[in-house]
């Protein structure tokens, strides 16, 4: 179980995680809107824009996905439930949220969770 100190310690890490895909996203979002206002008289040239414009769109979307984890966690974190395994009530290794902060599933878990998704 997470103690205090490293439960505030993983706090700073999700912050600092928020705060930089918050960023990020706004950064793609100011890209997507500057190649939009690019004039193409090429198809092939609009093609490459748009296929990069698409990738952008894909990464915003995982990253939007990630900033609604983080979230989750920090909620998770006032509530006093973080660090609990949502499946099954225990305590998730602190490595494993060392690892990935806004985990809400123990290494167990996780893997069954990830097999019945395939
Ligand atoms: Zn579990």
């Amino acid at each position: 179980m997470a103690n205090t100190k490293q439960i505030e310690e993983l706090r700073q890490a999700l912050l600092t995680r928020q705060e930089l895909i918050t960023k990020n996203i706004e950064g793609s979002r100011n890209n997507i809107s500057s190649m939009q206002g690019i004039e193409c008289n090429d198809d092939y040239d609009y093609a490459e824009i748009s296929s990069d414009s698409f990738k952008e769109g894909i990464i915003a979307n995982q990253q939007l996905k990630e900033l609604k984890e983080i979230e989750d966690a920090l909620k998770r974190i006032k509530e006093g439930t973080y660090g609990i395994c949502e499946m099954c009530d225990e305590a998730i290794a602190i490595g494993r949220l060392r690892a990935k902060p806004f985990a809400k599933f123990c290494t167990p878990c996780r893997e069954i969770y990830e097999v019945e998704r395939q």
